[in-house]
């Protein structure tokens, strides 16, 4: 189970779906992120139909990901793991079930949280 360490000592389960886990988006990113997950909608699309689909999907997924993993996923499959991808603007968010803190990610893909506690 991977788990976030909260400063009250419990671990926050992250694994998805997560009642503790989420994303945040800042507005002024929010047409940024929307243009680049419909850009790889239409290069996926696009790739299907000129019949590159395996070579985007390796693109997309990575090297290390078995070919019969592909043919598992049809189309509505790819556009949900593009449109639910961690992306540039996209921050992670944790929210500790014990005592409340949030942890918001300080700028996207660091890895360096900023804590809030309620008051
Ligand atoms: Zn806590």
């Amino acid at each position: 189970m991977r788990t976030f360490p909260c400063r009250c000592g419990h671990g926050i389960e992250i694994v998805a779906p997560s009642r503790n886990a989420g994303y945040l988006i800042m507005d002024s990113d929010v047409d940024l992120s929307i243009a680049d997950r419909e850009a790889a909608v239409r290069s996926f699309l696009q790739a299907a139909q000129q019949g590159r689909r395996r070579e985007w999907l390796t693109d997309f997924y990575g090297e290390s990901v078995p070919q019969s993993r592909f043919d598992a996923k049809d189309e509505a499959d790819v556009i949900e793991d593009i449109l639910s991808r961690q992306d540039s603007w996209t921050r992670l968010v944790f929210r500790c079930p014990e005592c409340g803190r949030m942890y918001v990610e300080r700028a996207p893909k660091t890895g360096e949280y900023r804590c809030y506690g309620e008051e």
